[in-house]
């Protein structure tokens, strides 16, 4: 029986692909074992959202040639999709695939290790791409599937290669979305997380749009909580806040990308919103469902930001009730747009700003967690620590929470009453022994017991 490794970098999206890769080997007779144990292939799954991402990719491809010289080294993703000269060109490569050919690759690894020789590269562009889906459990916990609903991206950031590495947006159809949801709901997962690299865009060849999934969803009434990754502020309609606002199936989490709370730099990004329409897109959620998550994606350095745009952002993040922010630092993707432009900002400008704004994100965490003191949410216990006897797991509005209970604890969703405040999470008690039937939101948060609370 072969046997293969899997290693993956880069988004949700490429995670859930890897598995249902790892799922198809598996079909095809192929062993799965942990990356350093002994292997006939080894896969890698590469990201290229920036320099270093593209960096670490050559870094593990190296290691993987290291540790198995006499390995089949297949290396796909999208830094595979964008370079594929590069990785050709790293010693004991043996094939480059692109994202499109991720839907072939059992075959084509089949075909290339009996033909030896190599290295050979298969990257397609994107010219009439179709939607491949993917669905993928959490490793660690296997409460957790990722579901991918929509993938590429036709938008035109100034700074972004995705488009480039993932082609242009385009959807599942409609009609195997119950299909998916019912195999995920037999499979047992508590909570399945909506993917895609542009979600909002997601649209179905007959028409349907993400409200309508969301409408369908809903219908299905699935025995897990449903998460939506990022959705761009633009495409964050009315429609789905009242939606989430109102249903007990969708958790108070939303991640919306902000890049930039200048108005100067968004319009140089090329985003679709202004500042101001992010503020008040922000606002009316925490009005409409106070206590939910907002999470930001942030850019630091891009060309002609000056102290004064990035203050811009920083007060921006500081004021709103933003709960967590993801910093990325600037860098020059060869091919957009705004790598030609004026003014770089030098590179420890870039990172002291990036520092900064990571920590006003562990500060709006930490206010968000207190806010959440007293309160009883619902936790689905993932991940058991023999050492302290304590379980860790998320609350549906995102939070993380410790909580004492037996190891033998099943995973089950628990009302959690919330306790007092960690550097990282919070500390809760299990409410009672019966578990909370899903899908459940519990009261919003009360009056929090300021004397609980500790930083
Ligand atoms: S919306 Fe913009 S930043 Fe996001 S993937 Fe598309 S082009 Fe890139």
């Amino acid at each position: 029986m072969p046997r293969i490794a899997f290693y993956t970098l880069g988004c949700k999206l490429n995670y859930a692909e890897s598995s249902h890769l790892r799922q198809q080997f598996e079909e095809a007779g192929y062993r799965v074992v942990a990356f350093g144990e002994p292997a006939d292939v080894v896969l890698i799954n590469t990201c290229t959202v920036t320099e270093t991402a593209d960096a670490e990719c050559r870094k593990l491809i190296r290691r993987a040639v290291r540790l198995w010289p006499n390995a089949f080294i297949g290396v796909t993703g999208c830094y595979a999709q964008l370079k594929p000269e590069e990785v050709a060109r790293l010693e004991g490569v043996s094939a480059v695939f692109g994202n499109q050919e991720k839907g072939y690759l059992v075959e084509l690894i089949e075909r290339l290790r009996q033909l030896g020789g190599g290295p050979h590269v298969l990257v397609s562009p994107f010219h009439t791409p179709c939607f491949q889906p993917a669905r993928s459990a959490d490793e660690d916990s296997r409460t957790r599937a990722f579901l991918k609903i929509q993938d590429g991206c036709s938008y035109r950031c100034s700074f972004c290669t995705i488009p480039a590495a993932r082609g242009p947006s385009r959807s599942m159809p409609f009609e195997q979305l119950t299909e998916h949801i019912h195999a995920l709901a037999a499979a047992g997962y508590r909570e399945v997380v909506l993917t895609g690299i542009n979600l909002g865009t997601y649209r179905a060849p007959t028409g349907e749009r993400l409200i309508d999934v969301l409408r369908l969803l809903e219908r299905i009434a699935p025995p897990f909580r449903i998460r939506l990754s990022s959705i761009e502020p633009n495409l964050l309609t009315p429609e789905i806040i009242e939606l989430v606002a109102r249903s007990e199936y969708f958790c108070p989490h939303f991640h919306i990308p902000l890049q930039s709370g200048s108005p100067e730099i968004l319009r140089r990004m090329r985003r679709r919103y202004t500042a101001e329409q992010y503020r008040r897109l922000v606002l009316t959620i925490n009005e409409r469902i106070p206590g939910c998550a907002i999470g930001a994606d942030v850019l630091t350095g891009f060309p002609g930001e000056t102290e004064e745009h990035f203050e811009q952002t920083y007060r921006l993040v500081e004021e709103l009730p933003i709960s967590y922010l993801h910093v990325f630092t600037y860098s020059e993707r060869e091919g957009t747009p705004a790598a030609t432009l004026p003014h770089p900002v030098p590179q420890r400008v870039r990172k002291a700003r990036t520092h900064q704004l990571r920590l006003l994100s562990d500060l709006k965490r930490q206010q968000f967690y207190r806010s959440a003191l007293g309160s009883l949410r619902t936790v689905i216990p993932e991940t058991y620590n023999p050492t302290t006897g304590m379980w860790e797991g998320w609350t549906e509005n995102y939070i993380r929470v410790r909580f004492a209970a037996p190891p033998t604890l099943p995973h089950e969703p628990l009302a959690i009453r919330l306790c007092w405040l960690e550097a990282d999470a919070v500390v809760g008690v299990v409410a009672d022994n019966s578990y909370t039937p899903l899908p459940i939101l519990t009261e919003p948060c009360a009056a929090p017991p300021s004397s609980s609370s500790s930083a």
